[in-house]
């Protein structure tokens, strides 16, 4: 089954309570691709700059990444900096230098059109309405965003969450996007949006899953070092749209476990800096911790 993603690529520069990274690789369609790669082939449209280290790239391309979708343009990365205060849940944004993504066009090549698993990235709405556009009959459309869209581009974001299967966002976002601040009203206005399911993901406090008048809730796996979160939210939506991917059929059974492995590959993004601990990772050591995972929720 082929994914596809659509989004950032870029390069981050990151301070936390554990150091400092500088232009290091991020961008959300490179963590989700590292993430969902372990499932399935993975085909990636984005934008890049021609200062852009192809060694991730040729990375990613030994584990099933295609980037024929990937444009190279001459001039700078799309890129982002970003503070994490000392609980490491709250982030603020330092800067964020479009670059070459400022003029982000996606066209998706004629082999990527017919994907059946698509992932749209936190990107502008009417682009990821466009994206849609030029699908032939997707399976399963998954849909990320962020506050900046919410206040900016209400109206487009509404149409996308509408023709959305799945809708990933977090707490702050769902009452944002609402106005709601009891969760369960938020949650039920969005479903009135239109999309299937919903996830609603609350950082360390884990992702609570909602699909016909069913509830699953994860924690986030009990770690004793989180070094960055950047990209946790990307890599559980890789672990989780791969998992459906290679699971088929989309139902209650199959979600619960594509939370549980999304929860498990954002668990080794935050151990490290940009892709360190996802580089190297292997399904072994995914598969103990999905069984740790099992061990820590049963009751
Ligand atoms: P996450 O921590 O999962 O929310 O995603 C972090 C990634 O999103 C970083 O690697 C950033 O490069 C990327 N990012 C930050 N701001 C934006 C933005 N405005 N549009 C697209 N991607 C962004």
């Amino acid at each position: 089954m082929s994914i596809l993603v659509v989004g950032s690529i870029a390069y981050d520069t990151v301070e936390t309570p554990y150091g400092k990274v500088e232009n290091a690789p991020g961008g959300s369609t490179l963590f989700f691709s590292s993430a969902a790669s372990f499932f399935s082939p993975v085909n990636v449209v984005g934008v890049i700059g021609s200062d852009f280290d192809g060694s991730l790239l040729s990375f990613l391309k030994k584990r099933g990444v295609d980037f024929k979708g990937l444009s190279v343009e001459s001039g700078e990365t799309f890129r982002w900096g970003g503070r994490y205060h000392a609980n490491m849940n709250k982030r603020d944004t330092l800067f964020t230098f479009l670059n070459v993504f400022e003029r982000f066009q996606p066209r998706l090549p004629t082999s990527y059109k017919s994907s059946e698993y698509i992932f749209l990235a936190n990107i502008d709405p009417e682009l990821q309405l466009d994206v849609l556009s030029q699908l032939k009959q997707p399976r399963l459309v998954v849909l990320d965003t962020m506050n900046f869209w919410i206040s900016g581009k209400r109206q487009a974001l509404q149409e996308v969450i509408s023709k959305s299967d799945i809708f990933i966002l977090n707490d702050e976002e769902a009452h944002e996007l609402t106005g709601e601040n009891n969760l369960m009203k938020a949650i039920k206005a969005i479903l009135a949006m239109g999309p299937k399911a919903l996830v609603v993901k609350k950082g360390e406090h884990g992702a609570m899953l909602i699909y016909e008048n069913q509830f699953f809730f994860a924690p986030a796996f009990p770690l004793e070092v989180v070094k960055d979160p950047t990209g946790a939210g990307d890599t559980f939506a890789g672990g989780f749209v791969g998992f459906l991917s290679a699971a088929g059929d989309l139902n209650m059974e199959n979600l619960r476990q594509a939370v549980i492995y999304g929860s498990t590959l954002a668990s080794f993004t935050v151990e490290d800096f940009s892709f360190n601990r996802l580089i190297g990772l292997t399904r072994d050591e995914i598969e103990e911790r999905v069984d740790r995972f099992r061990e820590i929720t049963r009751f």
